[in-house]
């Protein structure tokens, strides 16, 4: 097991440990690629969510907020070109019985040559120590460039494969690369073919008479079906947003790496409307801004990267990932599409209803364009939680797991502790919880050592511990322990409050971004 393997199982423990996330329905042994956020989870979660929609929808005076139903009309998703297009190509291995996503059988081979080639990097940079050349070694290298042009190859011919549903030829590159099912380790495949990923279900209570719906695989569309009703309500002029948060479904084949790939998931869309021709500047704006967005989180600028596509979705002319670099390697987190009129030029088709803008300065009307920045939700939690865990040898030479969560972002910002049960001191801490929790949210706790209550606080993120003991009594003074630092300060009860907010506020994280 490599160590980054090794990190990501003890996230994933981690989280069911302390109350962050668990298998859904898991007395009845769980159900695959479905899970449920505990406590802290959920508190994470809505701390991630009103970050993203306070720097999204109440710090830009041109974008506002709906919520939309994930039951939406039928013909939404003829219109939008799910019910013909959104589909994975599949392919089973005929003496596993395993199912897989032909495209990441391809793409897994591409990751492995990778790391060959990080191997190779970290070797010759032992050897080579300070003079060192990355990138001369990475371009210089026979076996390296060797290497590189194989993957290249291979990328050019998947994206052209997957470009005009060539389904053949996807197994037969998967055969060429002698690709082996990982469980039964042999080349015995089916041939591949398109799965569909939108779920299906009835509403009504007739059968005969019931109408086939689908849950919604991405919320966009509740969007651009309200984009009349929006525009008309808000008289926003181009161009502007409308954001939302919600739950998506997909019938994913193969679920994998915990919460990164769920066939139940929350997105944080928001999609521009602007003016055709104007495509390229606002996709440029929203790749930086977001990238921006990220970075301000504190979680590492090398963590991040952008990865253009070659391989276009249907609806889009242009479009990029932000990838985050996980455990298991730099993975979308989020996409930003230029999806041209697409979607609002179908809606008018299908529904017959003119969805048009008319620009005064222009003295003309036409259907907006829109460029789509979409996260996800629990992918970006995934992120915090993995850059977030970390193991530390103490001087004691003990080691405590800390979850040094960005403050903002952590489920509880204060723990308040009393030192001992008794004389008092339980009294005056639920005192000043009383003060703080109208505040923050906080958690009280008298039970066991000062030093296990420490640790479990940090096991959790919580960036602050207030502890109360005899002097306080007699001079109003607390220690406060920093989660980070582990350092202690004694300080008087009036001040927690600004060294608190100081720290915990979304307000610098966004004042960052702006400077
Ligand atoms: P992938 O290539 O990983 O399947 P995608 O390109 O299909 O993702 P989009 O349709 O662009 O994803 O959706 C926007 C965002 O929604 C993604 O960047 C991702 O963060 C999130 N997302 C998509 N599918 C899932 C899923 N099955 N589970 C969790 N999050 C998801």
């Amino acid at each position: 097991m490599t160590n980054n393997e090794d990190i990501f199982k003890k996230v994933t423990a981690h989280c069911k440990e302390y109350g962050f996330v668990f298998q859904s329905s898991e007395i009845y042994d769980g159900l695959a690629a479905t899970y449920d956020y505990g406590p802290f989870g959920s508190e994470l979660k809505n701390n991630i969510k009103d970050y993203w929609w306070k720097s999204m929808v109440n710090l830009n005076d041109n974008i506002v907020g709906i919520d939309s139903a994930i039951f939406m009309h039928p013909s939404v998703w003829k219109a939008s070109g799910h019910v013909d297009a959104f589909n994975d190509p599949l392919i089973d291995n005929k003496d596993s019985k395993k199912r897989y996503r032909a495209d990441n059988l391809i793409e897994d081979y591409v990751q492995k040559i990778n790391t060959k080639i990080e191997k190779d990097c970290l070797k010759a940079e032992k050897k080579y120590g300070n003079n060192f050349n990355r990138q001369e070694f990475l371009t210089t290298n026979k076996r390296i460039v060797e290497r590189q042009q194989k993957i290249d190859k291979i990328e050019k011919k998947i994206t052209l494969f997957l470009k005009e549903n060539d389904l053949p030829s996807i197994k037969n590159l998967i055969e060429e690369l002698d690709i082996k099912c990982p469980i039964s380790g042999t080349c015995n495949w089916t041939d591949v073919r398109q799965f569909n990923l939108m779920f299906k279900t009835q509403v009504g209570a007739n059968q005969d008479t019931s109408s086939d719906l689908f849950l919604r695989p991405e919320t966009a569309q509740g969007i651009f079906v309200n984009y009349l009703n929006v525009q008309k309500t808000t008289r926003l002029k181009l161009p502007f947003g409308i954001a939302q948060i919600g739950k998506a479904f997909r019938n994913e084949i193969i679920a994998r790496q915990f919460i990164f790939r769920m066939r139940e998931f929350e997105q944080m869309e928001m999609q521009f409307f602007i003016k055709p021709g104007e495509e390229m500047i606002w996709y440029d704006y929203w790749k930086k801004s977001r990238m921006l967005w990220h970075k301000s989180l504190g979680m590492g600028e090398e963590n991040y990267r952008f990865h253009d596509h070659e391989n276009l979705a249907h609806y889009a002319n242009a479009a990029t990932d932000i990838e985050f670099n996980f455990p298991f390697g730099f993975k979308e987190i989020e996409g930003i599409h230029s999806r041209t009129n697409f979607d609002l030029k179908a809606h008018q088709e299908k529904s017959g209803k003119k969805i048009n803008f008319f620009d005064a300065e222009e003295q003309e009307s036409y259907v907006p364009y829109v460029i789509e920045t979409s996260i996800g939700l629990d992918r970006l939690f995934l992120a915090v939680l993995c850059h977030s865990y970390k193991e530390e040898k103490l001087d004691n030479n003990e080691t405590r797991v800390v979850l040094k969560i960005p403050a903002f972002l952590a489920p509880i910002k204060v723990a308040v502790l009393p030192l001992t049960k008794k004389d008092g001191l339980p009294e005056k801490a639920k005192e000043i919880l009383g003060e703080l929790k109208l505040l923050y949210n906080c958690k009280y706790e008298e039970k066991d050592s000062i030093g296990k209550r420490y640790r479990r606080q940090d096991a959790i993120g919580t960036p602050f511990c207030v502890t109360i003991d005899h002097q306080t009594l007699n001079d109003n003074s607390i220690t406060l322990r920093n989660r980070d630092s582990m350092e202690q300060k004694r300080i008087q009860i009036e001040d927690l409050n600004l060294i608190i907010s100081k720290k915990t506020s979304y307000i610098n994280v966004v004042k960052a971004i702006e400077e």
